[in-house]
């Protein structure tokens, strides 16, 4: 969807692109005090949405905290 620009859900082409900040609530919490920041991309008709996480050292510490 964040590559496509279409939802997979509904086809539609209303997507929408929310930064990541504290108050649009893109945050993947991997403790008690920390958290990832993530993109969120929202399909503006159906409500789908998905979320990115786009700093490779955010991922890097989900890989080391939940790849198993
Ligand atoms: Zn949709």
């Amino acid at each position: 969807m964040k590559n496509t620009k279409q939802c997979p859900k509904c086809s539609s082409k209303s997507v929408a692109s929310v930064p990541n900040d504290r108050s649009s609530g893109g945050w993947i919490q991997i403790g008690m005090f920390r958290a990832v920041s993530a993109r969120l991309i929202v399909c503006c008709d159906c409500g789908y949405a998905e979320q990115w996480v786009e700093d490779p050292a955010s991922r890097a510490t989900i890989r080391k905290r939940y790849l198993k």
